[in-house]
C-alpha cells in the first residue's frame, strides 16, 4: 500500500466515519489497475501497522484475530463469531458468503491504536477493506458489532454505499452495537423524548447524515437511524430486511425496495416513515 493511498483510506474512514471500503486494487490483485466493487474486497493486511512481536492470532470460521495474550484473541474470536451470527439472524441474509475470512486487530490501548491508525481521539474502531481495527477497551463488545455490520454490509452490497443509504447502514450498525453490548434501548435513552417530541423530516435522515461518528451517541440522527432500522427489522420483519437489503443492493430505489421487502405493510418509504412515526407515540 503506498503512503499516497493510505493517507486516502485515512482521509476518507475520518470522512465517512467508520468504514471504508479499501481504495484501489488489492496488493496482491494482480496488478489490475481499474477493480470492479467486488474487488476492492479481499485478503487485505497492512492497511495500518499491525501488533508489536509476539501476538497471538486466532482463526474462526469466519474471523482472523490478531491480540496481544491467546485468551484476549480466543475471547474476541467467539464474541466476534456470536455477533456475525447475530447480524446474519437480524438481517435474514442467510445465503450471504464472505470471500473470504475478516481480520480484526485488537492494538493493546487507546494509545498504540491512535499511533498506527492515525485515527482521532474519539474514534473508538475503524474498518478498512475487510479488516477492523480497535482496542481492548471497556466498550470493545458494542464496537466490534459495530464496525462488523459496516464490514459485512460494504461487501454484501458490492462496496457501495451512496450518502442517502447511509442511514439504513448505521441505524444497523449501532442496532447491532446495542444488542452486543446488551444495552437494549439505553444507547440512546436520553434521545429518545426528544425524538419522539421531533422527529427528523426523511429528507434529512437521507441527505443529512453526520460527516464522523464523533459523539454519535449523542447524536438525534443516529438515534433516529436506529430506531428507524429497528421498526424495519422487529415490525417490517427479518425476511423482508433481508429482500429491502437484496434490493438496495440492485440499485433499487428506496421506495421499490421497501415494497419489494415488506409487500402488504408499505407501499413506499413515505407509508413506512408514517408508521415508523405513529409507533413513536
Ligand atoms: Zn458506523
Amino acid at each position: 500500500m503506498t503512503t499516497a493511498r493510505r493517507g486516502l483510506a485515512v482521509l476518507a474512514a475520518a470522512l465517512l466515519g467508520a468504514c471504508v471500503p479499501y481504495p484501489g486494487a488489492l496488493p496482491d490483485g494482480g496488478g489490475s489497475s481499474a477493480p470492479t466493487p467486488e474487488s476492492s474486497f479481499g485478503a487485505i493486511s497492512g492497511a495500518f501497522p499491525g501488533l508489536d512481536a509476539g501476538a497471538a492470532d486466532q482463526q474462526s470460521l469466519h474471523f482472523d484475530v490478531k491480540a496481544y495474550g491467546s485468551d484476549v484473541a480466543a475471547a474476541v474470536s467467539s464474541s466476534a463469531e456470536q455477533d456475525y451470527q447475530n447480524i446474519m439472524t437480524d438481517t435474514g441474509l442467510y445465503s450471504f458468503q464472505p470471500k473470504g475470512l475478516y481480520h480484526i486487530v485488537i492494538y493493546g490501548s487507546q494509545d498504540e491504536y491512535r499511533k498506527k491508525t492515525g485515527q482521532p481521539d474519539w474514534s473508538a474502531g475503524v474498518c478498512v477493506g475487510n479488516a477492523i481495527y480497535t482496542w481492548v477497551s471497556p466498550r470493545l463488545s458494542g464496537v466490534l458489532a459495530h464496525e462488523m455490520t459496516h464490514l459485512i454490509w460494504f461487501e454484501f452490497m458490492g462496496g457501495s454505499l451512496s450518502p442517502q443509504q447511509r442511514w439504513v447502514n448505521e441505524g444497523l450498525a449501532v442496532y447491532e452495537e446495542s444488542k452486543a453490548a446488551n444495552r437494549g434501548n439505553e444507547l440512546f435513552a436520553a434521545l429518545l423524548p426528544g425524538l419522539r417530541a421531533a422527529p427528523l423530516p426523511m429528507d434529512q435522515i437521507e441527505n443529512l447524515a453526520p460527516n464522523t461518528e464523533r459523539a454519535y451517541d449523542a447524536s438525534l440522527w443516529y438515534a433516529q437511524a436506529e430506531s428507524m432500522v429497528r421498526f424495519l427489522i422487529e415490525r417490517g420483519g427479518r425476511i423482508g430486511f433481508a429482500q429491502f437489503l437484496t434490493a438496495l443492493r440492485d440499485g433499487q430505489t428506496f421506495d421499490q425496495a421497501v415494497s419489494a421487502g415488506f409487500p402488504g405493510q408499505w407501499r413506499a418509504l413515505a407509508d413506512y416513515y408514517a408508521d415508523w412515526k405513529r409507533s413513536l407515540s
